[in-house]
């Protein structure tokens, strides 16, 4: 860890401030391209855009992956965020191309910052159908 990330990650962590002095859930992030120039910064707007897919850093991750060139801009870019990316958003992320992310609280310490929540799961069944269910995807990835 570098100066310069602990200073991108203090400005994640001023985003989180500001998104929670909105009204929303403290979490903030940015994208810091090879030169050191920020490209983007979002915070968390679950409650103000009722929407629970809208986690910063699955915003700039779909940001990355419209905006960047995978091969080579996306690659060299790094996601500075306050806290540990959700499950939802590692996949995202990963599928942007994003060269890799830098965060504040892991998701234990988070976890440690909150009150106990019940475990949740939902149910899944499968695989089924394989037969009628492969015909729309073979070759497609060809
Ligand atoms: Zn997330």
């Amino acid at each position: 860890m570098t100066h310069d990330d602990e200073n991108f990650l203090r400005r994640a962590v001023e985003l989180a401030a500001e998104a929670r002095a909105a009204g929303d859930a403290p979490f903030g992030s940015l994208l810091v391209g090879p030169d050191g120039s920020v490209l983007a910064e979002e915070h968390n707007t679950v409650l103000s855009d009722a929407d629970i897919s809208a986690h910063l850093e699955l915003k700039l991750a779909r940001w990355a992956a419209r905006e960047l060139d995978p091969g080579t801009a996306a690659a060299t870019t790094t996601m500075y965020t306050s806290c540990q990316p959700c499950g939802m958003c590692a996949g995202a992320i990963e599928r942007s191309g994003l060269g890799g992310v830098v965060f504040a609280l892991s998701t234990e310490q988070l976890t440690g910052l909150k009150p106990p929540a019940a475990p949740v799961g939902v149910r899944q069944e499968g695989p089924a159908l394989f037969e009628e269910a492969r015909i729309p995807v073979e070759g497609y990835y060809r």
